[in-house]
């Protein structure tokens, strides 16, 4: 596909991120020269099979776990859906799964799926603010759940849960805990052992790798069945021939993040908050949805009063920025985020909020370009909208 070359002004990093240079440079000898299959038993497929372990290595590094304890999957998507499916296919007596109303798609979807198949899931909800409630959490742990699952980073609003004291009480319980943690590398420091959690969810591509390559780590002790049955690879854990040039990527992708976490994020959690307040203080009607902490350094989510985010989304666009409304695995429907409605906005609210998400490339005068942009976009828009007579609705405390 040719796109014209025009200038973007990238702020949707929670949807996928920019493959880095350096991580192109080390994947390109394995498209081109070093094609072997890492299962062969001569040199020109061993070597490979070497690579694939040595990126391993890094992965594990970014999250202090042991190499054998990563298992490569195609994206974030199958590591979810692999970690639930292994814990309920590891205790066939346990039935219920609990997680929350506010999990991405990969999980809230995979959880309908489980109930049409006679599993029972609990959605914990959530406070206006985006955090839970650990006293219900804790309750709701019941002696047939087999696993308990909750995000580390929310995608869409950047609110963190609280995964230290969360793990505990899994542990407390004997009750098996997966993260999703695909926003948190890069972002936080991630300590697999610190933490104490049985399973662990990543992607590649929300971290300047490429799509298609994922991780699930599983703790040494803890039970697993494959969700992709196939060959040995994996050690026989995951189906499939290796992804290998996109693994030997990931590899280099883990040891910049952690190379770059705290100079990176210094910076970054700069330019969101130089954002973020320069749209409340310049727009009336703009308030951030999620609490302002604990929070992903680099995301913001804020709703428009009397506008709707998919007249914004284009009007941005014609100027090359680019932003979602919700997430960009759910956008496309009409339907307002499930994150925002947990959190107990109006629909009107929540189909009016934009999150905006920044990276590692994004500068400071991509920041003043969109706070000088926006305060007229908005106000071309709701001049023509009926929305903006209606009462100012009452926002919600942060
Ligand atoms: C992007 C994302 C996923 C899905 O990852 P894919 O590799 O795109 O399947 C899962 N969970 C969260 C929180 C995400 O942001």
């Amino acid at each position: 596909m040719k796109m014209s070359q025009r200038t973007i002004y990238y702020l949707d990093n929670n949807a996928t991120t920019r493959v880095a240079p350096e991580v192109v440079e080390v994947m390109l000898p394995f498209l081109r020269d070093y094609w072997g299959n890492p299962s062969s038993v001569y040199t020109f497929g061993r070597q490979v099979a070497r690579d694939v372990e040595s990126a391993r290595e890094k992965v594990a590094a970014l999250v202090n776990a042991e190499p054998r304890e990563i298992l490569f999957t195609s994206c974030g998507t199958e590591s979810n859906n692999s970690a639930l499916h292994s814990a309920l296919a590891a205790h066939p007596g346990k039935r219920h799964v609990l997680t929350t109303a506010v999990e991405h798609s990969a999980n809230i979807k995979f959880c309908a799926a489980l109930e049409k198949q006679g599993f029972e899931v609990t959605y914990l909800p959530v406070e206006s603010d985006g955090g839970l409630d650990l006293h219900l959490l804790e309750k709701s742990i019941r002696p047939d759940t087999a696993i308990v699952s909750v995000m580390w980073a929310n995608n869409e609003t950047g609110v963190l849960f609280p995964i230290e004291e969360i793990a505990a009480i899994c542990r407390s319980k004997a009750v098996p805990f997966h993260t999703d943690a695909v926003q948190t590398p890069g972002k936080l420091k991630i300590d697999v052992r610190d933490v104490g959690l049985d399973f662990l969810s990543l992607s590649a591509h929300k971290l300047h790798a490429p799509k298609g390559i994922g991780l699930l780590y599983v703790k040494r002790k803890t039970k697993y069945h494959p969700y992709v049955i196939g060959g040995s690879q994996e050690r026989g854990r995951r189906g499939g021939t290796e992804n290998v040039a996109n693994i030997v990527g990931f590899g280099r992708a883990s040891e910049l993040a952690l190379a770059h976490l705290a100079e990176e994020n210094k910076r970054i959690r700069g330019l969101r908050d130089k954002l973020e307040s320069g749209i409340l203080h310049s727009i009336p009607g703009a308030v951030r949805n999620g609490a302002k902490e604990p929070r992903l350094p680099n995301t913001s989510n804020i709703s428009f009063e009397g506008v709707e985010a998919e007249g914004l989304l284009l009007l941005l666009d014609e100027l090359g920025i680019c932003v979602s409304s919700g997430s960009a695995c759910t956008s496309g429907s009409l339907d307002p985020s499930h994150v925002l409605m947990a959190m107990g906005c109006s629909v009107s609210r929540a189909r009016g909020s934009v999150r905006f998400s920044l990276g590692i490339y994004n500068t400071e005068a991509e920041v003043d370009f969109v706070l000088k942009q926006l305060p007229a976009i908005i106000a071309r828009l709701r001049s023509h909208s009926p929305k903006a007579k209606l009462v100012p609705e009452r926002s919600v405390p942060a």
